[in-house]
């Protein structure tokens, strides 16, 4: 069966849409949402040659290959205007590959109404991304699956200006820091102590920047957590 953090990416997706899942791997998303009923069309992206043939095959075995066309490509490169893509999706993979695939073609795609990212670790460089291409941040939610902590966000396309994201916003998410749940605060109170066990490891006389690097990133955290909103 289909991992949480998949399914709580397929959350997102209201009714029967046009969904470009960039990089697909074995194609799970796309063959799961035609199952709910909410795939109309589907485009699998891969770059690398080995998921891009167990997308092929996967799409195949499941009797969609009327339905997903599986592309061999880099990020959004594989998506025409044409195809009236309507919802990307980009999940397991670090910020920094989700906020350059994000970046280099999202702007290229006028069809494309809602995003959802699911980054295995945090996501300060999507949401950049996301606010500088006017997509508004609409949810957000921390989980764990299998000792993992993952990080998923859904936007919208805003016609406005989206306005710009504080400091504390763009770091821990300005819908997460609004519910600060209890994934939320163990999140952080584990960053602390693992931070704080590094500060007291280190010797402060030859690495003084680290140190005080380090102690801002734990204060940060600790007025967040203890701000009471
Ligand atoms: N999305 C699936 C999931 O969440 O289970 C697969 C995640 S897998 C860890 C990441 C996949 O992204 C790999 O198959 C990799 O080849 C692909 N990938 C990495 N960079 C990419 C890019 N620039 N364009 C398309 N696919 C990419």
């Amino acid at each position: 069966n289909i991992q949480q953090r998949l399914q709580r990416v397929l959350d997102y997706i209201n009714g029967n849409t046009r969904i470009a899942d960039i990089g697909s791997d074995h194609a799970k998303l796309l063959i799961k949402a035609h199952e709910l009923g909410k795939l109309e069309f589907g485009i699998a992206g891969e770059v690398v040659n080995g998921p891009f043939n167990a997308s092929v095959e996967a799409i195949q075995s499941a009797g969609l290959s009327h339905k997903v066309d599986v592309r061999l490509g880099d990020g959004l490169m594989v998506v025409n205007p044409s195809d009236e893509i309507d919802t990307v999706t980009i999940c397991g993979m670090g910020q920094e590959l989700i906020a350059h695939i994000l970046h280099k073609q999202l702007d290229r795609l006028n069809s494309i109404q809602h995003v959802i990212c699911q980054s295995n670790t945090f996501s300060y460089l999507i949401r950049d991304e996301l606010v500088a291409q006017n997509f508004e941040i609409m949810d957000e939610l921390i989980m764990r699956e299998n000792g993992h902590t993952y990080e998923i966000i859904y936007a919208k396309r805003n016609h406005e200006e989206v306005p710009k994201l504080s400091e504390k916003e763009r770091q821990f998410g300005p819908v997460l820091l609004k519910e600060k749940g209890e994934m939320f605060n163990l999140r952080y109170q584990n960053e602390i102590q693992h931070l704080e066990r590094i500060v007291h490891q280190i010797d402060e006389s030859k690495h003084r920047d680290k140190v005080v690097a380090l102690t801002e990133r734990i204060n940060m955290i600790k007025e967040v957590i203890d701000d009471e909103n």
